[in-house]
């Protein structure tokens, strides 16, 4: 069977490269065009420390769609670009494998819309690590049963939105799990400003510190127990399995899917 043809948005980028790397090395994918603003005309396989993939950086995302006849874009870009990059590739019927965390309500809406008038699926993970997705999943179980519950995330420096896209999502799936469970403690005398952004009664709180990849911890408070939940991404290859999975199965999805847990 023939490769699944894949543009890499954000190629230049810490995750792009990654990206760039990991659908090169396995098999029915291929990297078929590369965008970014960062490093146009320069070859993106040399970028991502693989060596010449004869495929140079474009800074023009609509062209090189249709030059190169992608059928699947992923994208890593930011939460500033990242509908901009979707309004054009879903009307040319590309479907997207979205990374870049930062999109709204709002924008989710406007994206089944798209999606469903150009009959073209769209897949975006908040977080495509395993270990993150099953933390989501335990903190989900595990807010049925406690009383309290606060959700802190800790990212790189230069790390664009806060709270991440995987804390907002652990904390809505517990909400909605908890089924009114959950309770903050009393707040008269706190300073609202030191209790981060409230998702019902979970408090989300963001960490920005140099060093840091991503990690996440779940805590949980009842009569006499704490619970905590807490899951390290080293490296930026732990997201990898889960885009080249997406890559994989995006084109036989229907609609918008958000969450890896989805389709694995
Ligand atoms: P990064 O190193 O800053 O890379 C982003 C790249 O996108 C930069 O090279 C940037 O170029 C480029 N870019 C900006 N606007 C663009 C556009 N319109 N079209 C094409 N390229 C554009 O950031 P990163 O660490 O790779 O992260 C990228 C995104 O992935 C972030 O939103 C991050 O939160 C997300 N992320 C998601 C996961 C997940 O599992 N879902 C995991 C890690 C990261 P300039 O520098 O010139 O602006």
């Amino acid at each position: 069977m023939a490769d699944i043809r894949v543009c890499v948005a954000g190629a230049c980028g810490k995750m792009g490269k990654e990206v760039v790397k990991a659908v090169t090395a396995v098999e029915g994918l291929a990297v078929v065009a590369a965008v970014d603003m960062a490093c146009a005309g320069e070859d993106i396989g040399v970028l991502a420390g693989i060596g010449p993939l004869g495929v140079a950086v474009e800074s023009d995302l609509a062209a090189a769609l249709t030059r190169s006849g992608a059928q699947v874009l992923a994208d890593f870009t930011m939460p500033s670009a990242v509908m901009g990059n979707l309004r054009t590739a879903i009307p040319l019927r590309v479907a997207p494998v979205v990374g870049t965390t930062g999109i709204t309500a709002d924008g989710l809406h406007e994206l089944r819309r798209l999606a469903t008038e150009a009959e073209t699926p769209v897949f975006i993970a908040p977080n495509f690590a395993i270990g993150a997705v099953l933390m989501m999943q335990f903190a989900q179980q595990a807010a049925r049963y406690f009383d309290y519950a606060e959700v802190i995330e800790f990212h790189h420096e230069k790390k664009l939105d806060a709270p991440s896209g995987t804390a907002l999502r652990t904390a809505e799936l517990m909400r909605d799990a908890a089924e009114g469970r959950l309770t903050q403690p009393a707040q008269a005398e706190m300073g609202e400003a030191s209790r981060g952004l409230a998702v019902g009664n979970i408090r989300v709180h963001a960490v920005r510190v140099p060093g840091m990849v991503a990690s996440q911890e779940v805590l949980f408070g009842g009569l006499g127990q704490t619970l905590t939940i807490r899951h390290d991404t080293i490296n930026r290859e732990s997201f990898m399995p889960g885009v080249v999975l997406a890559l994989r199965k995006v084109l036989a999805l229907h609609g918008v899917v958000v969450g890896l847990e989805n389709i694995m």
